[in-house]
């Protein structure tokens, strides 16, 4: 591997794959390398990550142990990953894409980053004390399924809600009473090719995904112009894999960047049964240095995640029809994704 984590070639079947996190997204990156020759080792914090259920080799270990990053590293052709909350500045001599990760591991950084192209967000300010102001309140870093967010009126709820924060830095954006939310999923290959998947809609349940359809309610024009700015994007970080792009759809047609996830995504999992080439196999693909496959749909999709205790309902899930994908988590947890299902259906446009 030379040292910004990029292959001068394509690395080939028997090659060797590293992925950084080893949940299901770590999973199913390895299931799409392992069907096209490639192997993977998973490197993850947690003993009984659900994705060394499927890979070659794995290592247990901590985001902040240098050593046994490199030692982890030193064995692979080449190293992503799936986790965006990893210590950049730990990965940055091994994976592809390190100044995205720095850019959009920190929600303030991510949204200046955003506006600097031209591109619509939330109105958003920096607030690190309290102060006047209404919308939500989030914390910089460390963010996901709505942890570290708050809906704040006033400058007493700010400052409790900092306080719940543990006075992390943080930023206020403006509340956007949205049509609904929709995203873009889309890969770019190390040689600036790009390919990009039909945009599903997103139905949210406490901040967790809970339903992504395609085709969704956007227009034409609307598709055309969400495929743009996430190539807007993903060319301006040179970026090297899947990226996806959560968006606000606005009640007069406008789309607002909510977050850029620079990783496969939740809202993508329906590109494995309704696509030619799904987004794991894509990112696979870039960052082994292949050429892109085709993202076309074939079908029409829901995709709907199965979260916390309805996955005790396995059997009827299984009965239900649809194309069942269960992570193979050991423990149930309260607003766990545990797995997903993908319903298709005849392709009507
Ligand atoms: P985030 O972690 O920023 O992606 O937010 C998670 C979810 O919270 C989003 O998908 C929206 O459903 C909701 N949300 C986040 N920010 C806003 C906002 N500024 N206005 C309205 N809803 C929001």
């Amino acid at each position: 591997m030379n040292a910004t984590g990029r292959h001068q070639v394509p690395v080939p079947p028997g090659g060797m794959i590293g992925i950084l996190g080893g949940g299901q997204l770590g999973r199913m990156l390895a299931l799409a390398a392992a069907r096209l020759g490639l192997k993977t080792h998973i490197y993850s914090p947690e003993k009984d990550a659900p994705a060394f259920q499927v890979c070659d080799a794995h290592t247990v270990g901590r985001f902040d142990d240098a050593d046994a990053l490199a030692r982890f590293a030193a064995g692979c052709d080449v190293v992503t990953f799936e986790f965006e909350n990893v210590p950049a500045d730990a990965v940055a001599n091994m994976v592809p894409n390190a100044g995205t990760l720095r850019i959009t591991q920190d929600r303030f950084e991510e949204k200046s980053f955003v506006t600097s192209l031209g591109l619509g967000t939330a109105p958003f300010r920096k607030v690190d004390a309290p102060v006047e102001g209404s919308g939500i309140l989030k914390t910089r870093r460390m963010g996901y399924d709505g942890k570290g967010q708050a809906r704040v009126s006033g400058r007493r709820e700010i400052a409790e809600a900092l306080e719940r924060f543990r006075n992390a830095p943080s930023i206020l954006e403006g509340y956007i009473d949205f049509a609904f939310e929709a995203s873009v999923i889309a890969v770019r290959g190390g040689d600036g090719s790009f390919a990009v998947y039909d945009p599903p809609e997103n139905a949210h349940e406490n901040h967790i995904l809970r339903r992504s359809t395609v085709p969704s309610r956007l227009t034409p024009a609307q598709c055309d112009e969400a495929k743009a700015i996430a190539k807007k994007i993903a060319d301006a970080l040179d970026y090297v894999g899947v990226l996806a792009v959560e968006l606000f759809v606005l009640k007069d047609g406008a789309l607002l960047v909510n977050e850029i996830a620079p990783r496969v995504h939740n809202s993508g999992h329906w590109t494995i049964d309704a696509c030619l080439v799904s987004q794991f196999e894509n990112h696979i693909r870039a960052v082994a240095g292949w050429k892109l496959g085709d993202p076309s749909r074939h079908s029409d999709a829901v995709m709907e995640n199965i979260i916390g205790e309805e996955a005790r309902d396995w059997q009827r899930l299984a009965a239900r029809g649809g194309a069942l994908h269960l992570y193979g988590k050991s423990e149930i947890r309260p607003g766990r994704k545990m797995g997903h299902v993908t319903f298709l259906s005849r392709k009507k446009s």
